[in-house]
């Protein structure tokens, strides 16, 4: 049998690979276990040294060894680890927050050590796109964690259009910088479906803000870049009442009528074009049907 003795027992841990989940921001976050046995590892792989120091200084631990490690490192570093498995060392890996593998490296290590017949175990704790997703509101039975957005606005576009059609809630990461151009080309592409906004998740600012994507990118529009880590959620195809019509147009009156009501008519079109994809020119003529002055 595999186990680390989660009885608190302080024993040498079992040669294998330990796949540590460590906090996203609040050290509270950590588990009994996987302090226990950060103390006891042999060697500890992980993203960024200082940042796991810094972790186990705060967690009260004397670091055990540490090896940078990321999948694009050479097969030697990876074949390195192995062997010090195999000559019964236990390996631990952790990423800089969250959960090893989840949008960060081990996939690529978890696999060669699978191949050589050696043990590896999770240490199982927080990830981000899991705490988004129970946070949204959004349907949690069927969901597809499909990543960060591709950088380009090109590549996203056809990367939307690629899972559009999936029927699962949709759980994506992104970065704040590139929040307001991907709400807009989500909004554009998708149509009025229910999402969330998720950020600094366990941290002192931890906010979710809901609505229909054309909402939040006319929000964010307006607010500018949000500080912080950021995961979009958003509703499967047809869910929820404001998705009764996947295919519907968003509203582009009521959404001009709000940002009207909170910005200049020149910052207001900027905004609900940038939102539904619609051209300038067109949301220009629209707003000055509604009586807006220009
Ligand atoms: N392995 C991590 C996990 O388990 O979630 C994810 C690491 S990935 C390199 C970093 C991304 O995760 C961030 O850009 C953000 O999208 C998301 N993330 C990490 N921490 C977060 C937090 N506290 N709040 C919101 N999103 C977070």
């Amino acid at each position: 049998m595999f186990s680390d003795r989660p009885d608190g027992n302080h024993a040498k841990p079992p040669p294998g690979l330990y796949l540590i989940a460590t906090p996203l921001g609040n050290l509270g976050d950590i588990s009994a276990r996987a302090v226990r046995l950060l103390g006891s590892l042999d060697l500890l792989a992980c993203e960024d040294t200082r940042t796991t120091r810094r972790l186990c200084a705060a967690l009260g631990i004397a670091a055990p060894k540490l090896v940078r490690y990321d999948d694009h490192a050479d097969e030697a570093a990876r074949a390195q680890l192995v062997a010090a498995i195999r000559a019964g060392q236990a390996v631990g890996l952790v990423c800089d927050a969250g959960t090893p593998l989840i949008a960060d490296p081990g996939y690529r290590l978890v696999r060669a050590v699978r191949a050589a017949g050696l043990p590896v175990t999770a240490l199982p704790g927080p990830a981000a796109a899991i705490t988004a997703l129970i946070l949204s509101g959004l349907p949690s039975d069927r969901f597809l964690f499909a990543g960060f957005t591709p950088r380009g606005g090109g590549a996203r576009r056809s990367w939307l259009a690629e899972i559009k059609a999936i029927k699962a809630t949709l759980v994506i990461y992104e970065s704040p910088h590139r929040l307001v151009d991907s709400l807009a080309d989500m909004a554009a592409i998708f149509g009025p479906r229910e999402a969330a906004v998720a950020r600094e998740l366990t941290k002192t600012f931890e906010e979710v803000r809901t609505g229909t994507l054309a909402e939040l990118a006319a929000h964010y529009a307006e607010a500018g870049a949000p500080k912080g880590e950021i995961v979009v959620v958003i509703g499967p195809p047809g869910e929820g009442a404001a998705a009764a019509s996947d295919e519907a147009p968003p509203d582009v009156e009521a959404l001009l009528r709000d940002a009207l009501a909170a910005s200049s008519l020149r910052d207001a079109v900027a905004s609900v074009a940038r939102a539904t994809g619609l051209p300038r020119r067109e949301v220009y003529r629209r707003a000055l049907a509604l009586g807006a002055k220009g």
